[in-house]
């Protein structure tokens, strides 16, 4: 079966993809299991410097895989260039990892105990269309690093960079079957992930309903499961913040890949006594988004992915107070919106769409129970001068990822992932190393 996989910009066919069915998936999960054999064992310095060659495979293809990116997930090329360069740097920073996977030597008597981290063995990536590459490289980057290999499996919009990112990991020298990237359906390749006993581990990425799926399937074999999921994240302004570059970022926050972010500040919490100044520096910022082809580099939001979520977005966003321009298509447009005051269902559920519902609240306390009163609990921001308060705020807000006077959320660095339904389990950072290992613990006896 085949894929024609489409420029949401122009509507046009990029390409046509083979699409793996549960057989040609069976086949990749056994190159992938008979690859981990050799992996594990590979000597940690060693390891290190095949990720790192893949790294800089990828540092050589960049501009080729941000071109490939704009045209099928009609991301701008600004941001391409940045999701391309993030894959290169998240393998980077993971090469480092094989020689520093450090156990503990525990005080014992009678002996010595001490601890390994082991990898788990074939482990599924899942990966939405919505950050293709950044997605993909957070779960195998960490998941190489601590001698794993991998089956990933890319959206069925959004496959061509999966596919160049497994041929640059050929060419870097990874053996074959290390990473095998298999394009297919979700409820064909996905599923089979899922239920497949030599699939020891899944990191999924996408939406709450299938996350809560998966996570049902894995309990059969009480698979480990990694799950980033939605978000209906919170900006919180307050009247003491810098209210200009609040507003000026607003946008950012909530339109950046056209809203498709699963981090997006899609609600704005606005102290009641700054709310009309507050509005006043927002419209403008909304109508002079730019918006439109995603190859112009002064370009700062292109098209949805599909015409399904393209009316999807469309169905939140009734009665706008103000809303930016897009082009009339050919295309899935959709322009910046404004909802204030949001309906209900705008205000609560998430539209993955550049809709963004403004909300006034009365006080701190106000602000906190508000933003937590969501489902969600995935990023968020806080703006104020107020050190203490931004603290303060920042402890209470239900929410794996916070910035203040800032919509940064990721950092390869840094642990990334969401309270509540918004996942479960971190990625990036140290903690997704620890993810990606089972902790072995061995007693060596010292009597005679
Ligand atoms: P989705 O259905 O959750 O898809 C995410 C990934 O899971 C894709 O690779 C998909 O494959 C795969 N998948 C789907 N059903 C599966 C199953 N039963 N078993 C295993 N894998 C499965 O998300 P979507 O339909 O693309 O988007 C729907 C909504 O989800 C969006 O509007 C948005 O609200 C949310 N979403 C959130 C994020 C996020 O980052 N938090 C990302 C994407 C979407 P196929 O592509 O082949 O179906
Ligand atoms: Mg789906």
């Amino acid at each position: 079966m085949t894929y024609d996989v489409l420029d949401p910009a122009t509507e046009k066919v990029v390409r046509t993809v083979e699409l793996a069915d549960e057989v040609a998936a069976d086949a990749a999960i056994e190159r992938a299991r008979k690859a981990f054999d050799s992996w594990r064992n590979v000597a940690p310095a060693d390891r290190g410097r095949l990720l790192r060659r893949f790294a800089d495979a990828v540092d050589a293809d960049l501009e080729n895989l941000a071109a490939l990116e704009v045209e099928n997930a009609g991301h701008t090329i600004g941001n391409a260039r940045w999701e391309a360069g993030n894959v290169r740097d998240v393998l980077t920073y993971y090469s480092a990892a094989p020689e520093r996977l450090f156990g503990q030597q525990i005080p014992v008597s009678g002996g010595i105990d001490v601890t390994f981290q082991e990898p788990l063995g074939v482990v599924g990536v899942i990966v939405p269309w919505n950050f293709p590459m950044p997605i993909a490289g957070w779960g195998f980057a960490p998941a190489l690093a601590a001698g794993n290999t991998v089956v990933l499996k890319p959206a069925e919009l959004t496959p061509l960079t999966a596919i160049r990112l497994g041929e640059l990991a050929l060419e870097a020298g990874l053996p074959p079957g290390v990473l095998e990237i298999v394009p297919g359906k979700g409820s064909v390749v996905g599923n089979r992930f899922v239920t497949h006993s030599a699939v020891r581990k899944i990191v999924f990425t996408g939406s709450t309903t299938v996350g809560k799926q998966i996570m049902a399937g894995c309990a059969d074999q009480v698979k480990r499961v990694t799950l980033e999921l939605g978000g209906k994240s919170a900006n919180v302004v307050f009247a003491d913040a810098d209210l200009e570059k609040a507003a000026a970022q607003a946008p950012y926050g909530a339109f950046d890949n056209a809203g498709q972010d699963c981090c997006a500040r899609s609600r704005i919490l606005v102290e009641r006594s700054a709310y009309d100044r507050f509005m006043e520096l927002l419209e403008p910022a909304v109508k002079n988004f730019k918006v439109g082809d995603p190859n112009d580099p002064a370009t700062e939001m292109g098209p949805l992915i599909s015409k399904a979520q393209l009316e999807r977005v469309a169905s939140y966003a009734e009665n706008p107070a103000f809303q930016g321009s897009a082009p009339a298509g050919p295309g899935f447009w959709f322009p910046p919106t404004v909802l204030a005051p949001p309906s209900e269902r705008a205000a609560r559920e998430e539209i993955f769409g550049p809709v963004v519902a403004v909300i006034p609240f009365e006080d701190e306390a106000d602000a906190v129970r508000i933003a937590n009163d969501s489902e969600y609990g995935l990023s968020g921001s806080i703006w104020t001068r107020d050190v203490g308060r931004a603290i303060r705020v920042g402890r209470g807000v239900e929410a794996g990822n916070l910035s203040i006077n800032s919509n940064s959320s990721v950092r390869y660095s840094t642990p990334f992932g969401g309270y509540k339904q918004s996942g479960l389990g971190r990625e990036l950072g140290p903690d997704a190393l620890a993810a990606f290992t089972e902790t072995k613990n061995i007693f060596i006896s010292t009597e005679d």
